[in-house]
């Protein structure tokens, strides 16, 4: 039944006419939750609160099917205003993206443009940026790009996913640049041809995957709410001395709340990821896809109308 539901919160999460109908109608049913609102300034409103309570952040610009090189352009210099308005408002927090809504698919000059551009506005403003990991067929791309960025800039790291067979030989290919790398298990539906289709692998390969990266002394985010993976970290940490300012956690925004407090407390870096933007439905659908329980949101939410 779970499986069900998350193939269909997936098929959701693809169709062009709701995420048309979800754009025009504004945040629904409980997607508030887990998105910060539809314009920069509500996002910064959010991460304000979120900074006050001991939490950083990284900024995630909603967008989903760009068709064209105006699109990307236009996402580009969106990404940029987000930039300026995380400097001018002096809050903590970083920038996440993809390469795809950056024209990835369209051509490779046209993202190299936008990235470079956004880079200068990251480097004139000493804003950190992540290029987020997506599918297993952008995935060599996506780092093609980022070892060409990271020689030129010194604000931009990406992701590894725990999933796929190649990231033990991706980490080690990377260490000569020496990336802040987030380590996560990998959100998309893959063929185990390419990853390992059984969930203990992945969290067994999540585990060496911190420990290379954390024991090379090179800045690690462990971005999961697996409480078992935090733990590993922990006591990972402890047992080599490794420095709290060498790695942090990273969540969810709406996802395990009381544990990001929580982790606060024990005075661990833990950084927010924090979406915003009026194509908010089909990151929206994916979160519900994750896990299905989170639908009595959504019944709350359509309920309360
Ligand atoms: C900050 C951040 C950035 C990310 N960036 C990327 C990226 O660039 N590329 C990529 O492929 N993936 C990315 N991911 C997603 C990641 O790959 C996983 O799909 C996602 O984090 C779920 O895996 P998990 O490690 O939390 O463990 P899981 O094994 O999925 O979950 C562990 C436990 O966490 C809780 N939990 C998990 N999801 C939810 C939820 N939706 N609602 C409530 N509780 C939940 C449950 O208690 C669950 O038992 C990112 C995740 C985070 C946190």
């Amino acid at each position: 039944m779970e499986q069900l539901l998350r193939s269909f919160f997936l098929f959701l999460s693809r169709n062009r006419m709701l995420t048309k109908l979800a754009k025009k109608y504004g945040l629904q049913f409980g997607a508030s939750r887990f998105v910060a609102g539809e314009s920069v300034e509500h996002a910064v409103k959010v991460i304000k609160e979120l900074n006050r309570n001991g939490l950083d952040v990284t900024l995630d610009y909603l967008g989903e099917f760009i068709d064209d090189e105006k699109e990307a352009e236009e996402v580009a210099r969106h990404l940029i205003r987000a930039i300026e308005a995380i400097s001018t408002s002096d809050v903590n927090s970083q920038l996440s993206l993809k390469l795809t809504s950056l024209g990835l698919d369209i051509s490779e000059q046209a993202v190299m443009q936008n990235m470079k551009r956004i880079l200068e506005a990251a480097e004139k403003h000493q804003v950190f940026v992540t290029i987020d990991m997506e599918d297993y067929s952008r995935c060599a791309k996506t780092l093609a790009i980022f070892k060409e960025l990271k020689s030129r800039y010194d604000q931009v790291g990406t992701v590894l996913q725990a999933y796929l067979y190649r990231t033990v030989s991706d980490l080690e290919d990377l260490q000569p640049y020496k990336p802040n790398l987030r380590l996560v298990k990998g959100a998309y539906k893959e063929s185990e041809k390419v990853a390992y289709p059984d969930k203990n692998d992945v969290d067994k390969n999540f585990k060496e995957i911190i420990k290379m990266h954390l024991l090379n002394g090179n800045y690690t985010a462990i971005a999961t709410h697996d409480e078992k993976i935090i733990e590993y970290t922990k006591q990972l940490v402890s047992d080599h001395q490794v420095s709290k300012d060498l790695f942090e956690f990273q969540m969810l925004y709406g996802i395990r709340p009381e544990l990001q407090l929580n982790l606060v407390r024990e005075g661990y870096r833990m950084r927010v990821y924090v979406p915003y933007g009026t194509d908010w439905y089909g990151y929206f659908m994916r979160r519900l896809a994750e896990r299905p329980a989170n639908v009595a949101f959504v019944i709350k939410g359509i309920v309360k109308k």
